[in-house]
């Protein structure tokens, strides 16, 4: 990470799943005043997709099918009347169904598929040309941006992070099982972290930030002093 020169910055946040990075992510991007974009909503997405049209299950993928159908497939991101943004699959709002646990099961098959990483990365490189951007993920600092302003690598303890998403979920009147959570954070990390293409990694030059026992606030001054580190 070099020092920050201009005023088109940059951020790549990458880590672990249900370490609370879009949450940081978002803070950022308001603070800052510029656009965020969670790459993870954009794999959520594809998947949704697959399931939808029967060619993703838990069980298998059809990936050559799969592959063919990318191009027809719009994702993008909305703001919404109080301002979030929220992900839509070719029109439809999808913010909801893309953390779906029938999702969040099939999400990181999908997403070694190299093909899809290739269509959706460069949907990714598009985004950081239009201005600064804070983008989370798994290979923002590795492989989207290498040359970002910032980066971060988040981690925080696996049962911390369940208890989050389980938080997060129940929150929303879903019905779900500590257990199924953390069993699919550590099976996600697993996955995201061993697979072939892409594997989630700290690139060499990014900051780790391990948020267990830190609020959110704390986070936010901690991204500050990085900030006045590097210029
Ligand atoms: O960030 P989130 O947990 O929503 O991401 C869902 C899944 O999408 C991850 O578990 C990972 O398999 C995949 N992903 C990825 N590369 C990214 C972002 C997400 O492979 N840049």
């Amino acid at each position: 990470m070099g020092k920050i020169r201009d005023n088109k910055l940059i951020i790549a946040i990458d880590g672990y799943s249900s370490c609370g990075k879009s949450t940081f992510a978002k803070s950022i991007a308001t603070e800052l005043g510029c656009l965020y974009i969670d790459s993870g909503a954009m794999y959520r997405a594809l998947t949704l997709y697959g399931i939808r049209t029967g060619l993703v299950t838990k069980k298998k993928i059809q990936i050559p099918e799969l592959i063919c159908l990318l191009g027809t497939v719009q994702i993008d991101f909305r703001k919404n009347s109080s301002g979030k943004y929220e992900t839509y699959l070719n029109d439809e709002n999808v913010e909801n169904d893309i953390r779906s646990v029938e999702v969040s099961d099939c999400v990181s098959s999908v997403s070694v598929i190299k093909e899809v990483r290739a269509h959706l990365v460069a949907i990714q490189r598009i985004y950081g040309k239009s201005g600064s951007v804070v983008m989370d993920g798994r290979d923002i600092g590795t492989v989207v941006f290498p040359d970002a302003d910032i980066k971060i690598f988040m981690t925080a303890k696996p049962e911390i992070r369940a208890r989050r998403r389980y938080d997060e979920l129940t929150a929303k009147g879903l019905l779900v099982n500590f257990k199924d959570i953390l069993k699919n954070v550590r099976e996600r990390d697993l996955l995201d972290s061993t697979r072939k293409e892409s594997p989630l990694t700290k690139a060499e030059d990014a900051i780790v930030l391990d948020n267990s026992y830190m609020t959110p606030d704390e986070q936010m001054i901690w991204f500050r002093n990085i900030v006045d580190h590097n210029r």
